[in-house]
């Protein structure tokens, strides 16, 4: 538990939300210096509250915050950056949608994480200024796994620890990294992935967005990269995701 006033404010975004009673919401947030929060909003679901119009998912904004006996009490609430694309783009709204899903259920409460929140909201911005959400999206999940101590191997074997050569290995969400050949039976649920996939990965992990935007992977390319960091993300996570499913089903997820 991290000291604080009793009256305190903090930048947030927000992870997940739903209604309380006739007017309330309750609401997850995730500020830089607190971590993961969750707090209420009292009327925010009435018609004339000041604060509502500005506390949907994904929200980024400015809360004035009161400690309260079971959860903080939002004051007042104003935006720090609006996300008007999530509004009118399905696509964009469900890429958001996960990246909050998946700091929702990866991080801890109370638990401050600055670098990840830079991340996401960094990344918020990138997908509602139109940058290709694949590729943020994966940018995402391979930086909050190396962020939160889930840095994926991909240089050297988690089998046998020998140097992964250019060739077919298999990635294993289970060991958290690639298994050459030799050890590809370790993990049976374990993802083949091509040489250009292990590129694509590698390069994303060592240098970032702007490196593996020069890339152009294939379709198939793209499958892999996706089964690879989706299925880790899921198995760090320990539960299927509700966002995830929606971008599968509404098959938003590899297209741009
Ligand atoms: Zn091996």
């Amino acid at each position: 538990m991290i000291s604080r006033d009793r009256n305190y404010s903090t930048e947030a975004i927000v992870i997940d939300r739903r209604a309380y009673g006739e007017a309330d919401r309750i609401l997850i947030v995730f500020t830089p210096n607190y971590g993961r929060l969750d707090v209420i909003a009292k009327g925010a679901s009435k018609a004339k509250s000041r604060s509502g119009p500005y506390l949907d998912l994904c929200s980024w904004v400015n809360l004035e915050l009161a400690t309260g006996r079971d959860l903080e009490v939002v004051r007042s609430a104003t935006p720090v950056r609006a996300f008007p694309s999530f509004h009118d783009d399905l696509q964009r709204f469900c890429h958001a949608s996960y990246l909050v899903e998946l700091v929702k259920v990866i991080t801890h409460a109370e638990e401050p994480h600055k670098a990840v929140f830079e991340l996401l909201s960094r990344s918020l911005v990138l997908l509602d200024e139109g940058v290709d959400a694949w590729m943020v999206t994966r940018h995402f999940e391979m930086a909050l796994l190396n962020e939160l101590g889930y840095r994926p191997q991909l240089f050297r074997c988690v089998g046998c620890d020998d140097e992964i050569t250019a060739q077919v290995n298999a990635y294993s969400a289970m060991l958290g990294g690639l298994l050459c050949p030799a050890c590809r039976d370790l993990d049976p649920q374990a993802i083949p992935l091509s040489v250009n996939a292990q590129k694509y990965l590698r390069l994303l992990q060592r240098e970032g967005l702007t490196a593996v935007a020069r890339l152009k992977p294939t379709l198939t390319e793209r499958a892999e990269i996706q089964q690879a960091l989706e299925t880790y993300a899921r198995f760090v996570a320990d539960r299927d995701l509700r966002s995830l499913r929606a971008l599968h089903e509404l098959n938003l997820d590899v297209s741009t």
